[in-house]
């Protein structure tokens, strides 16, 4: 595998310490190794931050905060510009980068690259755009001005699903807004956040603008930084269970928290959808990231008169993908991104199936080095198995049947989850009456694919707080501050 120059070091599998980046230094180390899911070898060391070293991060952070702050809003715009150039020049190595570190295949790493480095593009153009506000108060009393100021200092912690876009999706709305930020990749994929760091600092992001730290301790390394009164935000994305525990955290500093966490995303087929367009929805819906997505449909509501051929239809294109390394290029479906993600899927697989479920395709886990499990169907699944109720993050789909418009809405709202939710169904009326009566923050409404950075992307319910993208993402990390006016 051959990379270009300015990523080489981080995708070389021979180099075995790299660094915290903190205030523009590199702070070399190790104690973090970092494994390829497709073969379950190690293919890097980084550094593991202690309280130490994040606070210094915090330091550094605060020391280029008036600045950044001063910076002009044209001026952010075009660092923010030269960031996207730079990872669209070097998307190439940097898909190799995620497919090698987080196991998806190229195509998706491909796809996460290029979405990644849009939300330095948008938010390039709306740091010129930030609103503000002057009326006249009801009473005549004053007049209102509503400016918006960068909250602060910003922590940003990210899973390893998407190791680049959940990280960009942060930082380029925070810059935008005048914000420095300290972000804290997952350890399974840290070597695509040092990359990204590189990139920005080449794009001119002045040092201490953007900190990058790994650590096996996440809780009190976190918690150190929240305690400190010059941390103002906190954005987190992951999953429900630690964004209660960091929400509980935030709360003795009363620090504004945007959540971005777990799904259970309902998948709703109507008798009348066009069966084929179902079809690929699904199979975007599903297999996108080989089902490690927040937005993976994870429940299929197949209405009884299209159940047997969306199923049949479901199960023939599952078992025609290839599965294999990530950075095979005939790779479909790679590999899940640790042996303990592959238990977990049997598990809900095994016990679906001691309930009655029925495997139509896959089923059981691949054998070999790596962590893979096979694109799987199951039909007949009862509604009291935890599969029906639990995220499953791989590529399985579980189909049950309904009958009338009710239930299908009933069963789509049976979870503590509203992230994400998909409705086929070619009667407009009811494809918006179902839209708006599921509980959730995003609806693909005959499409598998929602996620777009002009776009709010966030859940209800526990599925999160605030929205990322778009143009309220930015309003994320500032203050409105209100004036009161006599003239
Ligand atoms: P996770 O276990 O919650 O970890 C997410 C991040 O939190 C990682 O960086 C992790 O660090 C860190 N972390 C863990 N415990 C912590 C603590 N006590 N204090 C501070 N940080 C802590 O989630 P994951 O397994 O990486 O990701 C999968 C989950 O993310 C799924 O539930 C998925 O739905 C959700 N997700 C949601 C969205 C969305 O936009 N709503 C997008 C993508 C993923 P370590 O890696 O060092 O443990």
């Amino acid at each position: 595998m051959t990379f270009d120059a300015p990523l080489r070091d981080y995708a070389d599998p021979t180099l075995h310490a790299q660094g915290l980046w903190i205030g523009g230094q590199w702070l070399h180390g190790g104690g973090i190794p970092v494994t390829n899911p497709s073969t379950g070898r190690p293919i890097a060391e980084v550094a593991d931050a202690g309280v130490a070293e994040a606070m210094a991060a915090v330091d550094a952070a605060d020391a280029a905060a008036a600045g950044w702050r001063a910076t002009p809003p044209r001026q952010r715009s075009e660092i923010l510009r030269r960031i996207f150039t730079r990872m669209t020049e070097e998307a190439e190595a940097l898909a190799h980068l995620i497919a090698l570190e987080n196991g998806k295949a190229l195509p998706d790493a491909r796809g996460e690259v290029a979405y990644a480095a849009e939300f330095f593009r948008w938010y390039s153009e709306e740091a010129t755009r930030i609103p503000g506000e002057f009326r006249r108060t009801p009473s005549g009393s004053h007049n209102i001005l509503v400016d918006h100021e960068p909250i602060g200092i910003s922590i940003l912690i990210t899973p390893w699903n998407f190791p680049a876009a959940m990280a960009t999706r942060k930082i380029g709305p925070a810059l935008a807004a005048g914000c420095t930020v300290i972000l804290k990749p997952a350890s399974e994929t840290p070597l695509t956040a040092y990359a990204m760091a590189r990139l920005a600092e080449e794009a001119g992001v002045p040092p201490g603008v953007i900190n990058v730290i790994t650590t096996t301790r996440p809780g009190p390394v976190t918690a150190a930084m929240l305690a400190d009164p010059r941390v103002r935000k906190l954005s987190f994305t992951g999953s429900t269970g630690v964004g209660r525990t960091l929400l509980a955290e935030a709360a003795k500093t009363v620090v504004s928290c945007s959540m971005e966490l777990g799904g259970n995303a309902p998948f709703l087929v109507f008798d009348d959808a066009d069966l084929n367009a179902a079809l690929d929805g699904a199979m975007v819906a599903k297999m996108r990231n080989a089902g490690e997505a927040c937005t993976a449909a994870n429940r299929f509501y197949v209405q009884d008169g299209i159940h047997d051929a969306f199923v049949a239809g479901l199960a023939a294109r599952m078992a025609a993908m290839t599965v294999g390394p990530g950075t095979d290029p005939a790779t479909q479906c790679g590999p899940m991104i640790t042996a303990k993600a592959v238990q977990k899927i049997d598990r809900l697989v095994s016990d679906a199936v001691a309930r009655g479920a029925c495997v139509v395709t896959g089923g059981v886990p691949l054998d070999g080095e790596g962590f893979y499990y096979p694109p799987t169907v199951l039909e007949n699944v009862p509604q009291d198995a935890p599969i029906a109720h639990e995220e499953i993050f791989g590529p399985v789909a579980p189909v049950y049947r309904f009958q009338t418009e009710a239930e299908a809405i009933t069963l789509a709202n049976a979870t503590e989850y509203g992230l994400a939710a998909y409705v086929y169904s070619t009667d407009l009326t009811r494809a918006l009456r179902v839209s708006k009566a599921i509980e959730t923050g995003m609806v693909g409404l005959n499409r598998g694919l929602m996620s777009d950075p002009a776009a709010p992307f966030g859940g209800v319910k526990q599925s999160g707080l605030g929205r990322e993208g778009g143009v309220t993402g930015i309003l994320e990390f500032m203050e409105p501050k209100y004036l009161a006016i006599d003239f």
